[in-house]
Formats: C-alpha cells, structure tokens, sequence
C-alpha cells in the first residue's frame, strides 16, 4: 500500500474508522422544557434537531449520530412530544420508558434552576429500575452562579450533577467524558446476547398493518417459552418464541400488543417505540398491509432499519385479501416506492389465514447471513481490480480518479473502505455498490461503502 501514496496508519485509521459494527445508545431524557433538545442539538453539533419545531408537531426521525472525543455513538432524543396527553407524569414516564430500554447509557437532564420536580423524581425510580448508566445533566447552569443549584440535585441519589449550560455550552465537554466513561463500546442488547444466544428480531410497521395478528399467529401455534427466563428478565417485553427449529427473540413485543391510544403525539411514540425496537434488533422485518397503496409511513420506517444498519427482510401482509389488479399495482409500486431496498428478502404473508408464514424464517436467516458475510480481502481486490480496468471512473476536469484497493472493515452490516487517487462520485459509488451485490449477494443488508482518498 505504502507505494501507492497511502502509508501504514492512513489505511488501518480508515479501517478502523469504517469499521465500527452497531454503535452504543445514548438516551436523552427529562421533563419538558429542561432543555433536552438544545442538549441533543449540541452533542451532535448540529441545529437540526426538535428546538425549532411548533408544539405539537411531531417529528418522526428520533435517533441521532453523534461523535464525542474520536467516538462514536448513537443519541436518542425524547423531546418531540406534547405533555399534556396523559398527564405530565405518566407522558413523561412512558417516553423515558421506551427510550431508556433502548438506552445503553441516560443522561438524565433536570433544569437546575427549578430543582428536582414530583416528575424528576417518577423519572429517577424508573432509571433505578432499569439500571442502566446515568449521568445527571443539571442544565440551565449559565455561569458559576448557578452551580449552587446544581449541587442540590445530589439529593436525588444519582450520584454527581453535572452542571451544564446547553444553549451556551458550558460544562457540556465534562458531561459528555462523563458519558463516555460509563458507555459500553457496542450496543450490549445487541452483542450481549449475539453470540450463541437466540438472534433479536424487531417486527415493525406502521399501526393496524397486522403486527400483532402476525406475532399471535407465530407465537400462539409454536410458542414454547414466554418470557422470564432466567438472567433475561431484565427486559421483559422480549419474547422467546420457537419458529423453524429455533429460537427467536422478538423484540418489544409488548409495545406491540399494548395499544397506546394517544390522540396528540401517537405518532411520537410509534417513531419512538419502533427507533427502541430496531435499536435492540439485529433484523427489522418491517410489515405492510398490501391491501393499502405503500405510504410515505412504510418508507420512513423501512428508512429506518436501513440507517441503522439492521439487517431487513419486507412482509407485505393481508395477503387474502388481494385480487389479481391489486396484486398488479402493488408490484409497480414496490417497484417505485421500495426499489432503494430491492436487495431485501420479500415474503408475502397473511397473518389472518397463516399463508407463507412459515417463509418468514428463512427471509430472515437469508438476511442475517447477508448481514454477516466477509469478504476475504484477496478476493475484493481482484474483484476491484477487474471492475476498475472493464469500467474505470470516468473523466473529470482532466483527472480520472481510480481505485487502488479495498477491504472489509466490518460486518454487521458489511461495511467496505476504497482507497482512491481522487474524488470518487456518488454514481460510480452506486454502481460499485451493485456490482459487489451481484458478486457476494448481501441479500438482505445495507452495505456501507466509504472511499479514502489520497492526499
Ligand atoms: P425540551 O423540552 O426538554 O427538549 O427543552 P428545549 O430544549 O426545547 O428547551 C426548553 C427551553 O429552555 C428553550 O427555550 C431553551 O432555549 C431553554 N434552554 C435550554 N437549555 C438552556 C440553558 O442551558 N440555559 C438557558 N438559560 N435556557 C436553556
Ligand atoms: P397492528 O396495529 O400492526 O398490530 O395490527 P393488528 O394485528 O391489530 O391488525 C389490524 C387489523 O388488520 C385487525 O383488524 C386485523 O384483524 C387485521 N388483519 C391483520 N392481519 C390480517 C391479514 O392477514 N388479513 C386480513 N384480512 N386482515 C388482517
């Protein structure tokens, strides 16, 4: 490599930086207007987030990238939602449930100049429950007069108070190597129990596409052990249930038996619920009523479990109920609406009268595998090296960048790293893309593509 421009560090900084599997969770949650929000905003160094949105809007995109002191993470805001549905507790207490069980750290945000609240204190007996890392955020601390207020939040026994400004900044830098400390490298939930333990599936979908007929229909016939098994009640809306020979665990399974009827802000929580449930999952199998056209709905939750890196198979369910000219639209429309995820296994199912269920489980050990698969870097690369020569780069302001060399630095989804003589455009990146799909498959799986160019 050192011949073609690029040294020894450049290339294993590339990989190494490329090759990070799932990323750990961090969960921001507190009370309305104590600035979680503006906090989010400033760890992901953007203004992009919830703060210049109207009240009661709701917002569907809840999880972040985030990258603090050369690492990377993932933040879950919980500030998009109206608290005047359920009563502030309980609205509280259900939008931190969700997110903190998705959550391989919290921080906790209280305002400091109000103090700890009845509802800081619901939030803290939740936290304790969960028993997951916390960092108390003592925000609104704008200058040294307002750290005495944050010296009383010690009270609510969750160890040290980080005074904190959002909106300026201040303290934020602590906090945050604070966070660092107690956040795992990878997300435990979906590592944890990886290896050798029953893979994680999240089946999700927009509501009253048939999830929970679905989930009855496969659990109810073969469902060998529910919950409470031993060292798992941890987190007790997982369900074991046995399909084709093997144990699966269907994740936040009782989000989807338990109907959350919420006039204002439903939708919050269906992002929400369905953001916790790919975050825990290895596979989303993302479910869609055939009967109906595909929604922008559809689109954004199968968006969803493709930024995150999940494995991906579709079920287009209700199935009895198409007549051949539906049957003929519908393929036109996954054409057009789902032709970014043709790569996914398909299966078509219905949840009423057991048709093809039992596909469901290969289309998801199709897509794990895909998910999972490496490369060898020989085989890349002589791979590349015949793509290259048959169809180089083309011509750009005199210059034909090209591609000296790959590798896979991860898996979980595949994720490839190029190294370039120049810069390589997004066409070309597509068409490499859908090379490698037709030579190593990847069915099933997102596959991330990053080019280094040489300096
Ligand atoms: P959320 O409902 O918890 O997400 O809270 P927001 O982030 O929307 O903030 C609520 C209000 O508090 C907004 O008017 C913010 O500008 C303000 N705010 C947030 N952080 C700070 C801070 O550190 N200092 C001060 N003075 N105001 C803040
Ligand atoms: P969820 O909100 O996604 O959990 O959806 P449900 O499982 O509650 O289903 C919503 C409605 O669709 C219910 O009335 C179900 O009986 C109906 N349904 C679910 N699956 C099927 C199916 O395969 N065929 C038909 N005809 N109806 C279905």
């Amino acid at each position: 490599a050192a011949e073609e421009g690029f040294d020894r560090e450049d290339v294993e900084g590339a990989i190494e930086a490329a090759g990070h599997g799932p990323l750990p969770v961090l969960a921001v949650v507190g009370r309305p207007n104590v600035g979680k929000s503006t906090l989010v905003n400033r760890i992901i160094g953007r203004r992009e987030a919830v703060v210049e949105d109207k009240p009661g809007v709701t917002r569907d995109r809840v999880t972040y990238e985030a990258e603090w002191a050369g690492r990377r993470f993932k933040v879950v805001d919980t500030g998009g939602w109206e608290q005047d549905v359920l009563g502030i507790d309980a609205s509280v207490a259900a939008q931190a449930e969700y997110a903190i069980e998705a959550a391989d750290a919290v921080v906790f945000v209280v305002d400091a100049k109000v103090g700890a609240t009845d509802t800081d204190e619901a939030v803290v007996r939740l936290l304790r429950k969960a028993g997951k890392p916390v960092v108390l955020c003592a925000n609104k601390v704008d200058g040294p007069s307002g750290e005495a207020d944050a010296a009383y939040l010690w009270s609510l026994g969750l160890g040290e108070p980080y005074p904190v400004s959002a909106l300026h900044g201040r303290g934020t830098g602590d906090m945050l190597d604070q966070v660092l400390e107690v956040l795992p490298d990878a997300p435990a939930q979906t590592f944890g129990t990886a290896v050798g333990g029953p893979r994680r599936v999240a089946l999700i979908g927009r509501p009253n596409v048939g999830k929970s007929s679905l989930l009855n229909k496969v659990a109810g016939e073969e469902r060998v052990v529910v919950n409470e098994l031993a060292g798992t009640t941890r987190d007790p809306v997982d369900e074991l249930i046995e399909l084709g020979g093997r144990t699966w665990k269907f994740v936040d399974t009782a989000g989807i038996r338990k109907r959350v009827h919420l006039q204002q802000g439903a939708d919050y929580y269906a992002s929400l619920r369905t953001a916790a449930a790919v975050e825990k999952a290895e596979v989303a199998v993302v479910l869609i009523d055939a009967s109906e056209s595909i929604s922008v709905q559809d689109q954004r939750i199968v968006t969803m479990a493709v930024e995150a890196g999940r494995a991906l198979v579709l079920a287009f369910n209700k199935w009895d109920t198409l007549d051949e000219e539906r049957r003929y639209y519908l393929e036109r429309e996954i054409e057009t609406e789902l032709g970014q995820v043709a790569w996914a296994p398909r299966v078509n199912v219905s949840a009423r009268t057991g048709r093809h269920v039992e596909k469901l489980v290969p289309a998801i050990e199709t897509a794990l595998a895909g998910w999972e698969t490496r490369v060898p870097t020989g085989r890349l690369n002589s791979f590349l090296g015949e793509l290259v020569a048959a169809h180089p780069h083309p011509v750009r302001g005199g210059k034909q960048p090209r591609i000296l060399f790959g590798t896979q630095a991860g898996t979980k989804p595949p994720r490839f790293v190029l190294f370039a003589t120049g810069f390589i455009e997004a066409g070309y990146r597509r068409f490499i893309e859908r090379r490698l799909r037709e030579e190593f498959g990847f069915e099933g799986t997102p596959i991330h593509i990053s080019v280094r160019v040489r300096e």
